[in-house]
């Protein structure tokens, strides 16, 4: 058993973002301190941390210095730098470990470490070059999307490959690393499934999100989804032998896809609180930040009880302006900003959760509304 770590103690956060700003906010008000490092001065997570370090993620000084002011270390991101990791799991603690940055940093070895928790993936083939890729949209067939197997998020490093007259375009994919190509998926649903392990093995998962992408970033999620209990029960399943498989200790992030016949595919993983999880914030007892710090500070892991319904939407850039106008003015609706200070399209701002007593009524309100209107 690992005793609790006792408030007072600092926690170091790897990231600067606005998941290192809400596990931060969460661990604050348990009474921790906290230590970021980052890049760029004044990040989200800076602005409301004890101690800043500027330095690159490589930079073996400035983690040394993290390492120096924090009990535990955490990260809310995985493209940190691996080697890093792996020096602060040899000389101080970092409970999420550098294995688990290792595996999900490269989707190979992440749709591997899937599959040999029993859950099912979609068809998909390695690829290095141009006539490889010729051979694999062979077998996989059209339409696929190919991804780089490194470095990409929100829809950047992938594109569809919907016939050949679309493989030359894929070479600028290809350019950029290695590769996998994959069976596109007609899929009737995007759900997740938020889990937690702490220090102690304990496990727990929160509600099923129903997540809407707009060009591949998440838009909005839904909570309950719209799914037959069953399936929603499978959904936790599947997230929980992934994370008992995988052996990892704080909060993964589980995005899959469901068919029109009912079966689940796990599209990938990520290891720390996902934004499908910030409907947790006002629609859990307990969010998946507060529950992540528990998690590696071997605090017991707390009730993921649900309020009756929950419409997440996130404030892209373009989405700014009229969120600060329109969502003062409504009672419903709380709101988090992450004090980014460059405004840019498709730049993630902030959130608001809605919360209601059906889906249907928040998702009709949500309509009234023009800030998400295209
Ligand atoms: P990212 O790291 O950018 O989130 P994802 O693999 O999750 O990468 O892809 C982003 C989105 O693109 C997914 O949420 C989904 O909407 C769509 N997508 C990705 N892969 C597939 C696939 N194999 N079949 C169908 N849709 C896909
Ligand atoms: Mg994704």
């Amino acid at each position: 058993m690992v005793e609790p770590l006792q408030p007072g103690s600092t926690i170091g956060i790897i990231g600067g973002g606005q998941l290192g700003r809400m596990m931060g906010i969460a661990a604050k008000q348990m009474g921790f301190r906290i230590a970021v490092l980052d890049p760029t001065p004044n990040s989200p997570t800076a602005q409301i941390a004890d101690i800043e370090i500027i330095g690159k993620y490589k930079d073996q000084e400035a983690a040394e210095q993290l390492l120096e002011a924090s009990d535990v270390i955490t990260y809310e991101f995985e493209n940190i730098d691996y080697e890093v990791c792996q020096m602060l799991e040899n000389k101080g603690h970092v409970p999420q470990g550098s294995e688990l940055i290792r595996i999900t940093q490269d989707r190979a070895f992440e749709k591997r470490a899937i599959e040999r928790s029993g859950a099912q993936v979609v068809s998909y083939e390695l690829v290095y070059s141009l006539n490889e890729l010729k051979q694999s949209t062979q077998s996989i067939g059209f339409p696929c999307v190919l991804k780089t197997r490194r470095g990409g998020y929100d829809g950047k490093g992938q594109i569809i490959i919907r016939e050949e007259a679309d493989l030359l375009e894929a070479t600028e994919i290809l350019d950029q690393g290695p590769c996998i190509l994959e069976q596109f998926l007609s899929f009737d649903k995007e759900l997740s499934v938020i889990v937690t392990r702490s220090v102690n093995g304990e496990v727990t998962t929160f509600p099923v999100a129903e997540n809407i992408h707009q060009v591949h970033i998440l838009l909005q999620s839904i909570v309950p989804a719209r799914v037959v209990p069953v399936l929603q029960e499978k959904a936790l399943e599947l997230a929980q032998q992934l994370a008992e498989s995988m052996k990892m200790v704080g909060t993964l992030g589980v995005e899959m896809f469901m068919t029109e016949a009912g079966e689940l595919y796990i599209n990938e993983v990520a290891p720390r609180p996902h934004n499908s999880g910030h409907y947790t914030l006002d629609g859990c007892s307990t969010s998946q930040f507060e529950q992540h710090i528990r998690a590696i500070t071997g605090w017991k892991l707390a009730s993921t009880d649900n309020r009756e319904a929950v419409v997440m939407m996130n404030v892209l850039g373009e989405h700014l302006e009229e969120t600060i106008s329109q969502i003062p003015e409504v009672q419903n609706a709380k709101l988090h900003l992450y004090g980014k200070d460059g405004v840019k399209p498709k730049r993630k701002m902030g959130h608001v959760n809605f919360l209601g007593k059906s889906t249907k009524e928040l998702l009709n309100q949500i309509n009234e509304l023009t800030i998400w209107r295209q």
